[in-house]
Protein backbone atom coordinates (compact mmCIF):
# COMPACT_ATOMS: atom_id res chain seq x y z
CA UNK A 1 0.00 0.00 0.00
CA UNK A 2 2.76 2.12 0.55
CA UNK A 3 3.81 2.30 -2.77
CA UNK A 4 0.80 2.80 -4.70
CA UNK A 5 1.90 5.84 -6.27
CA UNK A 6 4.31 5.25 -9.36
CA UNK A 7 6.31 7.82 -11.83
CA UNK A 8 4.43 8.71 -14.12
CA UNK A 9 7.48 9.35 -16.09
CA UNK A 10 9.10 5.55 -15.38
CA UNK A 11 7.11 3.41 -13.45
CA UNK A 12 8.93 3.52 -10.33
CA UNK A 13 7.10 3.20 -6.94
CA UNK A 14 6.89 6.05 -4.66
CA UNK A 15 6.14 9.38 -5.58
CA UNK A 16 4.13 11.13 -8.61
CA UNK A 17 7.48 12.11 -9.86
CA UNK A 18 10.72 10.29 -9.30
CA UNK A 19 13.62 12.53 -8.25
CA UNK A 20 15.50 10.99 -11.64
CA UNK A 21 12.61 12.25 -13.82
CA UNK A 22 12.67 15.25 -11.94
CA UNK A 23 15.82 16.23 -12.81
CA UNK A 24 15.49 14.99 -16.47
CA UNK A 25 12.92 17.46 -16.96
CA UNK A 26 14.97 20.70 -15.59
CA UNK A 27 17.48 20.25 -18.57
CA UNK A 28 14.95 19.39 -20.99
CA UNK A 29 14.02 22.53 -22.73
CA UNK A 30 14.31 22.85 -26.36
CA UNK A 31 17.06 24.78 -27.08
CA UNK A 32 16.80 24.59 -30.51
CA UNK A 33 14.25 28.15 -30.34
CA UNK A 34 14.99 29.58 -27.08
CA UNK A 35 11.80 28.59 -25.67
CA UNK A 36 9.90 29.72 -28.61
CA UNK A 37 8.76 28.05 -31.40
CA UNK A 38 7.12 29.78 -33.75
CA UNK A 39 5.47 32.30 -31.49
CA UNK A 40 4.88 29.28 -28.64
CA UNK A 41 7.01 29.19 -25.22
CA UNK A 42 7.91 25.43 -24.44
CA UNK A 43 8.99 24.02 -21.14
CA UNK A 44 10.52 20.86 -22.60
CA UNK A 45 11.37 19.19 -25.12
CA UNK A 46 9.03 16.04 -26.08
CA UNK A 47 11.43 13.54 -26.33
CA UNK A 48 12.88 10.86 -23.62
CA UNK A 49 11.81 11.04 -19.88
CA UNK A 50 10.11 14.41 -21.01
CA UNK A 51 7.46 12.93 -23.19
CA UNK A 52 7.44 9.91 -21.02
CA UNK A 53 6.04 12.56 -17.80
CA UNK A 54 3.27 14.13 -20.31
CA UNK A 55 2.22 11.07 -21.81
CA UNK A 56 2.04 9.81 -18.34
CA UNK A 57 0.01 13.08 -17.45
CA UNK A 58 -2.94 11.47 -19.56
CA UNK A 59 -3.03 8.00 -17.66
CA UNK A 60 -1.12 8.75 -14.10
CA UNK A 61 -0.96 11.42 -11.04
CA UNK A 62 -2.99 13.70 -12.88
CA UNK A 63 -2.99 16.44 -10.20
CA UNK A 64 0.70 15.97 -8.95
CA UNK A 65 1.71 15.99 -12.67
CA UNK A 66 0.14 18.51 -14.10
CA UNK A 67 1.13 20.69 -11.67
CA UNK A 68 4.74 19.94 -12.04
CA UNK A 69 4.56 20.33 -15.91
CA UNK A 70 2.58 23.76 -15.22
CA UNK A 71 5.06 24.73 -12.88
CA UNK A 72 7.85 24.19 -15.94
CA UNK A 73 5.68 25.99 -18.07
CA UNK A 74 5.29 29.02 -15.51
CA UNK A 75 8.75 28.83 -15.09
CA UNK A 76 9.54 29.18 -18.59
CA UNK A 77 6.74 31.94 -19.48
CA UNK A 78 8.42 34.17 -16.98
CA UNK A 79 11.88 33.85 -18.16
CA UNK A 80 10.57 35.25 -21.15
CA UNK A 81 8.55 38.04 -19.54
CA UNK A 82 5.51 36.92 -21.28
CA UNK A 83 3.37 36.91 -18.25
CA UNK A 84 3.63 40.41 -17.88
CA UNK A 85 0.22 42.58 -18.80
CA UNK A 86 -1.58 39.38 -19.66
CA UNK A 87 -5.44 39.76 -18.75
CA UNK A 88 -6.11 36.08 -18.88
CA UNK A 89 -5.38 32.33 -19.76
CA UNK A 90 -7.55 29.76 -21.28
CA UNK A 91 -7.00 26.75 -23.68
CA UNK A 92 -7.83 24.71 -26.95
CA UNK A 93 -10.63 22.23 -25.92
CA UNK A 94 -9.87 18.87 -27.02
CA UNK A 95 -12.50 17.01 -28.77
CA UNK A 96 -15.73 15.33 -27.11
CA UNK A 97 -14.64 12.23 -27.48
CA UNK A 98 -11.18 12.57 -26.26
CA UNK A 99 -12.48 14.16 -23.35
CA UNK A 100 -14.70 11.51 -22.75
CA UNK A 101 -12.28 8.42 -22.97
CA UNK A 102 -10.21 10.36 -20.80
CA UNK A 103 -12.49 11.71 -17.99
CA UNK A 104 -10.27 15.36 -17.97
CA UNK A 105 -8.96 17.74 -20.43
CA UNK A 106 -5.04 17.82 -20.25
CA UNK A 107 -4.87 21.65 -21.83
CA UNK A 108 -7.73 22.38 -19.01
CA UNK A 109 -6.18 20.89 -16.43
CA UNK A 110 -2.67 23.20 -17.23
CA UNK A 111 -4.25 26.17 -17.70
CA UNK A 112 -6.13 26.25 -14.81
CA UNK A 113 -2.84 24.91 -12.91
CA UNK A 114 -0.14 28.11 -15.11
CA UNK A 115 -3.07 30.72 -14.49
CA UNK A 116 -3.85 29.62 -10.87
CA UNK A 117 0.37 30.03 -10.29
CA UNK A 118 0.41 33.48 -12.28
CA UNK A 119 -2.52 34.78 -10.54
CA UNK A 120 -4.36 35.22 -13.90
CA UNK A 121 -8.01 34.34 -14.08
CA UNK A 122 -8.74 31.40 -16.23
CA UNK A 123 -11.55 31.58 -18.65
CA UNK A 124 -13.25 29.13 -21.47
CA UNK A 125 -12.93 31.61 -24.27
CA UNK A 126 -12.71 28.31 -26.84
CA UNK A 127 -15.66 26.11 -28.18
CA UNK A 128 -14.17 23.74 -30.96
CA UNK A 129 -16.19 23.01 -34.06
CA UNK A 130 -17.76 19.38 -33.86
CA UNK A 131 -16.34 17.50 -36.42
CA UNK A 132 -14.24 13.81 -36.77
CA UNK A 133 -11.84 13.66 -34.16
CA UNK A 134 -8.19 14.25 -34.94
CA UNK A 135 -7.37 10.87 -34.77
CA UNK A 136 -9.92 9.69 -37.15
CA UNK A 137 -8.95 11.74 -39.84
CA UNK A 138 -6.30 11.58 -42.75
CA UNK A 139 -2.80 13.60 -42.08
CA UNK A 140 -3.57 16.15 -44.35
CA UNK A 141 -7.53 17.00 -42.40
CA UNK A 142 -4.84 16.79 -39.46
CA UNK A 143 -2.61 19.31 -40.65
CA UNK A 144 -5.45 21.60 -41.29
CA UNK A 145 -6.53 21.17 -37.65
CA UNK A 146 -9.84 21.37 -35.78
CA UNK A 147 -11.82 24.30 -35.91
CA UNK A 148 -12.20 26.97 -32.84
CA UNK A 149 -14.66 29.42 -32.40
CA UNK A 150 -14.13 31.85 -29.67
CA UNK A 151 -16.65 33.98 -27.22
CA UNK A 152 -17.62 36.51 -26.13
CA UNK A 153 -15.86 40.01 -27.32
CA UNK A 154 -12.15 40.10 -26.16
CA UNK A 155 -11.07 43.87 -27.48
CA UNK A 156 -7.44 44.47 -26.26
CA UNK A 157 -7.46 41.17 -23.97
CA UNK A 158 -4.04 39.90 -24.00
CA UNK A 159 -4.33 36.03 -23.96
CA UNK A 160 -2.49 33.26 -23.12
CA UNK A 161 -3.08 29.70 -24.20
CA UNK A 162 -1.87 26.75 -22.57
CA UNK A 163 -1.62 22.94 -24.09
CA UNK A 164 -0.04 19.76 -23.28
CA UNK A 165 2.29 19.07 -25.90
CA UNK A 166 2.35 20.85 -29.33
CA UNK A 167 2.46 18.84 -32.61
CA UNK A 168 1.82 20.12 -35.84
CA UNK A 169 1.02 23.53 -34.46
CA UNK A 170 -2.10 23.56 -36.39
CA UNK A 171 -4.88 23.17 -33.17
CA UNK A 172 -2.94 26.58 -31.92
CA UNK A 173 -3.06 28.42 -34.71
CA UNK A 174 -6.28 27.75 -35.11
CA UNK A 175 -7.05 28.56 -31.45
CA UNK A 176 -4.93 31.95 -32.02
CA UNK A 177 -6.57 32.86 -34.97
CA UNK A 178 -9.92 32.19 -33.81
CA UNK A 179 -9.31 34.84 -30.32
CA UNK A 180 -7.58 37.20 -32.68
CA UNK A 181 -10.61 37.54 -34.67
CA UNK A 182 -12.86 38.33 -31.49
CA UNK A 183 -9.95 41.42 -30.52
CA UNK A 184 -7.74 39.32 -28.45
CA UNK A 185 -4.54 41.36 -28.93
CA UNK A 186 -1.53 39.78 -28.88
CA UNK A 187 -2.61 36.19 -28.02
CA UNK A 188 0.23 33.92 -26.86
CA UNK A 189 0.76 30.37 -26.58
CA UNK A 190 2.64 28.32 -23.87
CA UNK A 191 3.36 24.08 -24.09
CA UNK A 192 4.34 21.88 -21.55
CA UNK A 193 6.35 20.23 -24.63
CA UNK A 194 7.59 20.62 -28.56
CA UNK A 195 9.25 18.35 -30.55
CA UNK A 196 12.70 18.43 -30.94
CA UNK A 197 13.60 18.08 -34.36
CA UNK A 198 17.49 19.31 -34.72
CA UNK A 199 19.66 16.28 -34.95
CA UNK A 200 22.42 17.86 -32.86
CA UNK A 201 20.08 18.38 -29.76
CA UNK A 202 19.48 14.76 -30.08
CA UNK A 203 23.21 13.76 -29.70
CA UNK A 204 24.02 16.43 -27.43
CA UNK A 205 21.33 15.08 -25.19
CA UNK A 206 22.38 11.95 -25.67
CA UNK A 207 25.85 12.73 -24.58
CA UNK A 208 24.53 14.34 -21.30
CA UNK A 209 22.82 11.21 -20.64
CA UNK A 210 25.13 8.47 -20.81
CA UNK A 211 27.26 11.12 -18.90
CA UNK A 212 24.51 11.09 -16.61
CA UNK A 213 25.03 7.68 -16.29
ZN1 LIG B 1 10.56 8.52 -12.81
Amino acid sequence: MIFETRCAGCDTPGGAICTVCRFALLGRAPRHHDGHDGGVIAALAFTGRARDVVIGLKYRNRRAVGRHLAGLVVNRVVETGAHQGLDVVTWAPTSPRRRRERGFDQGELLARTVARQLGLPCRRLLERDTGPSQTGRSRAERLRGPRFRARPELGGRRVLVVDDVVTTGATLQAAGAALASRGAEPVLAAVAATPERRPANVVELRARRSHAA
